[in-house]
């Protein structure tokens, strides 16, 4: 066994290993540029490039990079080595503090959404000091942001920092009419859980669906799926807790906190937790374990599959946004706490949360939408795309009391008074019980629950952060001039309650019902990525987004065109991958069982002349013809559809429109021809392994 906390972030130049190599003057203006948000001085910062540089030779490092999140959702690295020539054919280990501080990048095949014109492709990366360099692969990895010539964000990172610095503003004034002076920073804490699934290589390897597009595009359902609820928490097979011991290995490493591993619903799907840390170094470790769950699997012949639904007809894998707020001085603003005093702070926070989510649902939604979550979001297994609050009975109760100025507490009559009476306790377990809801307080933070598999945590926590941080500042705004304080808040949180209560839903977010009493109380209903984006220019939305300086309407409108464009990219290379795959491997198989019925037909009718022999045969040839005829039919469909969304005039939101409502028909309507068919061929003729071979696969 090794020493894990010799190991843990043995690979990270974290704050410790600066203490040790850092000059203390170097160091601790290093850390005031951390805390203040400032631009690092060029002295400052070469003495901390070379102390960088020393140690990472040291760990093996022989090359740098600056490690950056472009809107591609995945990271971006370009390795630059140490080598410097010297006279004499020799050289030298170099690197500079500019080389530390400033990136210059060739930006021109990162998506801009039209945001750098083509004259300018140059984009620049800048080091995120509160993000600590690490050492991956030999390699050492400096977390920058993104951006373009004029300042634009091309990334995810910038946005969220922008996002944090503008709610830890709100929240300390808010702190501060609390009479909370020691605390002098307030920042978000981001916890993802992470779902996967594992199969073999040798299955993932046959499957062109899984190679080119991550989900399988055919494949009829296995006799046996989830119906059993036996993998959920189930004993963890020898492969995959190998595979997750190593994982966890190489995550401490580099310094993330994973913490829980184990099996999810469905046959070979897991989940992963890490212990939560301030949501832009939770960004920047969700997107390592991505990378790294795909490259550890590697190692045990396995392949980690990302994507939001690999399988129909089991689960499929999200993300569990955990998020809340905490002060420099360790209190988590939204922890109930002991006093009436602190009680009313904390009821203050939630309603901040509740008329933030109420008033940018649209955003929230968005904020999560993909291709590849549109097929989980109300698929009756996640939660569904309108968005709610589960706020358990306790809580409810307690904000109904305050509305109504009725009893809270039937046996003792209590009339609950913000900031004179304690709330009661707030049990844990009881909050946690609704998994149903896309956004439920769980006892000390709040878990937004739609996030999908394999996207970036950064921009729901970007939503999320500047809506509360909107809230915040109206609750400041009015409590600030208010004459007597209580009173006022008494009247805010019974006003907030009274206009924002339509998104507090606490029943079964995946009954149908549900759905119809959202649309009567106008909670917004985007069934599909390609309803939702024009959120992204609603005057509304840009509004809020401009004044607190997150996104410029530029970086709005170009992040519109980044998603709509990603829609039809990822539903144009399924489709294809569907025509290929039918074309040459699903219809030549169909029809040489076709055609293994028919010899054995004719051969049965020449050997029993006399007798009605092939009966079997006979009804078989039939089926399979006429399902034959229908995929023919259905791929010439798809072929056409794909010619229209093709098209070379249309807008972005006409393409992903007509992917949606032309493209993704035509891929069912093909897909239920196949899979068909399959459920029919012979085992020997298909060409895929079966759904049963890939989620049974690691034994
Ligand atoms: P469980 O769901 O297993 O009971 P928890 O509810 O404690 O576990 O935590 C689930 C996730 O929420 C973990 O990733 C955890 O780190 C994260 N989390 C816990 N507290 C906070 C917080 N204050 N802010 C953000 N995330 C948190
Ligand atoms: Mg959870």
């Amino acid at each position: 066994m090794k020493d894990i906390p010799e190991l843990f972030g043995s690979m990270v130049f974290n704050d410790q290993v600066m203490q040790e190599r850092l000059p203390a003057d170097t160091y601790q203006a290093l850390m005031r540029t951390v805390e203040n948000g400032r631009r690092l001085d060029p002295s400052v910062a070469a003495v901390v490039a070379s102390a960088m540089k020393d140690w990472a030779i040291e760990k093996g490092a022989t090359h740098f990079t600056h490690w950056f999140q472009p809107m591609t959702g995945i990271t971006a690295e370009k390795h630059d080595s140490f080598l410097s020539p010297v006279a004499g054919g020799k050289v030298m280990m170099e690197f500079s503090g500019k080389e530390l501080i400033m990136g210059e990048s060739d930006a021109s095949s990162f998506p801009s959404g039209g945001l750098r014109a083509t004259f300018e492709a140059r984009g620049y990366t800048a080091w995120d000091a509160t993000s600590y360099a690490f050492i991956k692969d030999g390699t050492l990895c400096i977390p920058t942001a993104f951006c373009s010539y004029g300042g634009e964000a091309l990334d995810k990172k910038t946005p969220l920092l922008r996002s944090m610095e503008v709610l830890g503003k709100q929240a300390l004034r808010v702190l501060r009419l609390f009479g909370n002076e020691d605390v002098t920073m307030v920042r978000t804490t981001v916890g993802p859980e992470q779902e996967y699934f594992l199969i073999d290589r040798a299955m993932y390897d046959r499957r062109k669906d899984l190679i080119n597009s991550g989900r399988t595009l055919f494949g009829a359902k296995p006799s046996k799926g989830q119906e059993l609820d036996d993998h959920y928490y189930g004993a963890i097979k020898d492969r995959v807790a190998a595979f997750m011991r190593d994982l966890d290995e190489e995550l401490w490493k580099l310094g993330v906190l994973c913490k829980t591993e184990h099996n999810e619903g469905a046959p070979s799907q897991h989940e992963m937790a890490p212990f939560f840390s301030t949501a832009n170094i939770a960004a920047d470790h969700n997107q390592l374990t991505m990378e790294l769950m795909k490259k550890v699997a590697a190692r045990h012949n396995l392949v980690c599959l990302l994507h939001e639904k690999p399988f129909a007809g089991v689960s499929g894998s999200g993300k569990h946004n955990n998020w809340s707020l905490q002060t420099d001085t360790g209190t988590n603003l939204l922890e109930p706490g002991d006093t009436p005093h602190e009680n009313a702070q904390f009821l203050l926070f939630v309603c901040a949360v509740i008329q933030a989510v109420d008033e940018y649902q649209d955003m929230l939604r968005v904020s999560i939408a993909s291709a590849g979550n549109d097929h989980r979001l109300g698929a009756a297994e996640a939660p569904p795309a309108v968005v709610s609050i589960f706020l358990g009975d306790e809580l409810t109760a307690i904000l109904e009391s305050i509305e109504n100025g009725t009893a809270y507490d039937a046996k003792e009559k209590v009339q609950m008074k913000v900031g004179v009476h304690t709330l009661p306790r707030i049990p844990k377990d009881t909050t946690d019980r609704n998994r149903t809801s896309p956004f439920a307080f769980t006892g000390n933070k709040f878990e937004f629950r739609m996030l999908g598999s394999s996207q970036a945590v950064s921009e729901p926590n970007v939503v999320l952060n500047t809506a509360v941080a909107a809230a915040l500042d109206a609750f400041a705004t009015v409590l600030e001039q208010a004459e007597d304080f209580h009173a006022a808040l008494d009247d805010l949180i019974r006003d907030v309650i009274r206009t924002h209560k339509r998104i507090i839903f606490n029943g079964n977010g995946y009954d149908e019902a549900w759905i119809r009493e959202a649309q009567a109380r106008g909670l917004c209903n985007y069934p599909t990525t390609a309803d939702c984006l024009p959120c992204y220019v609603a005057p509304k939305n840009i509004a809020l987004f401009e004044k607190y300086g997150v996104y410029s309407e530029a970086e709005m409108r170009s992040r519109y065109e980044i998603y709509l464009q990603n829609y039809a990219k990822v539903l144009h290379i399924e489709a294809h991958t569907m025509v290929s795959m039918a074309q040459k491997d699903i219809l030549p198989a169909a029809l040489r069982y076709g055609r293994e019925l028919a010899d054995t037909i004719l051969a049965k009718r020449a050997a029993l002349p006399n007798v009605a022999c092939a009966a079997t045969e006979e009804a078989l040839l039939n089926k399979i013809n006429v399902l034959t005829d229908s995929l023919d039919r259905c791929l010439d469909a798809l072929r056409k559809a794909l010619a229209a969304a093709e098209c070379p005039t249309m807008t972005a939101q006409e393409r992903a429109d007509c992917y949606r409502d032309v493209v993704i028909p035509a891929m069912t309507a093909l897909r239920e021809a196949a899979d068909g068919l399959e459920v029919l061929v012979a085992k020997d003729l298909w060409p895929l392994p079966s759904y049963g071979d890939m989620l049974f696969s690691v034994r």
